[in-house]
């Protein structure tokens, strides 16, 4: 399995496996995320990933979860309605 190098900001540069890691992409506005564990200092890390990295990520190996924002949120709230 290729490693992964990953920023702690604790610790730095890290080497991750494909399987220490997680991608979260969220299908309304494609803003994705990843998150892993430390191997050094055990705090869990999440980032911000730009779609380049998303697929880098996923070539990898790492799971890609994809998520929508609930409907209510696009609904109107009807506020201010004569
Ligand atoms: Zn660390």
């Amino acid at each position: 399995m290729p490693s992964i190098r990953a920023t702690c900001t604790e610790c730095g540069d890290v080497d991750l496996v494909a399987s220490d890691m997680r991608v979260r992409v969220c299908e309304d506005d494609n803003q994705g995320s990843y998150s892993f564990r430390c191997p050094t200092c055990r705090m869990v890390m999440v980032k911000a990933a730009e779609p380049r990295v998303v697929e880098l990520l996923a070539t990898a190996g790492v799971e890609v979860s994809r998520w929508q924002l609930p409907a209510e949120l696009r609904e109107p709230r009807g506020r201010g309605a004569p």
